[in-house]
């Protein structure tokens, strides 16, 4: 029987593991636990996709409602609800799914992985190397790195913690001359500020003086004053932790695939890790599933998996860069300056032209495996796109360059048609 060995208890390497034990296969999954607690910020429909996948019991108490204040470009909104998500607590949860769904857990630090006949090899610590034919790196930001990949600007997230006094759920986020700042208030006290700043510029003190400079940052923000009071903050911790935007160069190859951060870990600013890191990881068991079980397919899934992750990272880059873009009162300080410009100039959302719509043959999912199919390439969909409420684009669009639309739509249902119709206006389709 094939066994896949899947490296880390994120939420990565949990909805891998949970997609593949749906498709039948063993799963051994080697994880430690994370060294700090951290509370994390996501939208609603990141809670519904880490729904989807089944993680229930993750999200069971971990998931905490907050109104978040933005202060950004010297103007204050409140934007819509964001869900505090304690990691710990979250991370336990993940732990139970995956015991339920009947995955093999072991507690423990992974401390090499080598090739083998037939498979990989690996070690860990104070236990027997583990065997597995095939390999799932969901590490995170840890997992070993197989070569530069493509960088964001080197940079780093100072997160202090500490208990204060008990109120209600809130977060905000704070833009500064040299970086930005995250801060969170759970409703029994504890109390989160994360400060990010660029690596090569921000001139900070020593470690030991490393917690006294983030408190006098603090104290200097009238954002922060207000939002944490003048309370005492006690049992005061600090950890440091890269928040570089990494691609990995590979993400994929006959009998491994990395996902979640491992492959692409975005600037913490999106708020959207979480929510990558699951995209990558949903689509690995179909393309796994594809690779050991119909390998002539090899190329195709491998090119499958290493271009959604790619495309996926760019357009959080450039959503990100517009995002830095829209400060502008400190446009000539170094954290700004090249963050407004990564990863490129191009635009991240580009004009619908119905008369540049390509048909190109490109890797889709069909029944459980990596298939090939005629897709429409748009300018903003670069990877195509297959069907629209189960109707192939690619036939349609090329008929709709000969034919009126009325008869080429004529065959499909009125959810189809309303749903075909609403995606080709879209396109920039002039009936
Ligand atoms: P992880 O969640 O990092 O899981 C990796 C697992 O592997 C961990 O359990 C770890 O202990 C384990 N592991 C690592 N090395 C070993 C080893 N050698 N042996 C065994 N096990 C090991 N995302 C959001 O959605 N919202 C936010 O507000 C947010 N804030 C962030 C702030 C910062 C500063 C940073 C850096 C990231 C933030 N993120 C946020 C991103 C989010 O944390 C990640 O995208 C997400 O956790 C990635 O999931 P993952 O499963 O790929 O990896």
């Amino acid at each position: 029987m094939t066994t896949v060995a899947v490296l880390g208890a994120g939420p990565a390497g949990a909805a891998v593991a949970l997609g593949l034990r749906r498709l039948g296969y063993a799963v051994t999954l080697v994880s430690e636990w994370r060294r700090f607690a951290a509370l994390e910020g996501v939208s609603q429909r990141v809670l519904e996709a880490l729904r989807g996948t089944g993680l229930h019991h993750a999200l069971a108490q971990a998931a905490l409602p907050s109104q978040r204040q933005v202060n950004w470009n010297g103007e204050q909104h409140a934007q819509n609800v964001e869900f505090l998500l304690d990691r710990p607590t979250f991370d336990r949860g993940l732990r139970e799914d995956l015991s339920l769904a009947g995955v093999e857990l072991i507690e423990g630090r992974v401390l090499a992985v080598q090739p083998c006949a037939g498979g990989h090899r690996i070690e860990l610590e104070g236990r027997q190397a583990l065997l597995a034919d095939f390999l799932v790196e969901a590490r995170g930001r840890q997992a070993p790195a197989i070569g530069r990949g493509l960088r964001g600007p080197e940079t780093v997230s100072l997160l202090n913690r500490w208990q204060g006094t008990p109120g209600d759920t809130a977060s905000a986020v704070e833009s500064l001359a040299d970086g930005w700042a995250w801060m969170a208030r759970r409703a029994d006290g504890q109390c989160y500020w994360q400060w990010t700043v660029d690596v090569a510029s921000a001139e900070l003190p020593g470690k030991a003086m490393l917690l006294e400079h983030c408190r006098q940052r603090r104290r200097d923000s009238a954002v922060a004053r207000r939002f944490f009071g003048a309370e005492e903050e006690v049992d005061l911790q600090l950890h440091a932790r890269s928040s570089t935007a990494i691609l990995s160069p590979q993400v994929c190859g006959d009998d491994w695939i990395r996902v979640g951060d491992a492959a692409m870990a975005v600037d913490p600013l999106s708020g959207n890790g979480i929510f990558q890191s699951l995209s990558s990881a949903l689509q690995a068991p179909t393309v796994i599933n594809t690779l050991l079980c119909k390998p002539e397919r090899a190329a195709l899934a491998q090119r499958f998996h290493q271009q959604r992750v790619e495309q996926l990272f760019l357009r959080f880059a450039r959503i990100g860069r517009d995002f830095y873009a829209d400060e502008q009162r400190w446009l000539d300080q170094p954290f700004w300056q090249a963050r407004r410009q990564w990863p490129d100039a191009q635009v991240a959302h580009a004009e619908a032209d119905f008369a540049r719509l390509r048909i190109d043959r490109a890797p889709v999912l069909r029944d459980g495996f990596v298939d090939e199919a005629e897709v429409v390439i748009t300018a903003d969909q670069p990877l195509g796109i297959w069907h629209v409420q189960g109707v192939e684009l690619a036939p349609l669009v090329r008929r709709l360059r000969n034919e009126p639309a009325g008869q080429v739509l004529a065959g499909l249902t009125v959810e189809q048609g309303r749903m075909v119709r609403s995606w080709l206006l879209a396109q920039g389709f002039k009936p």
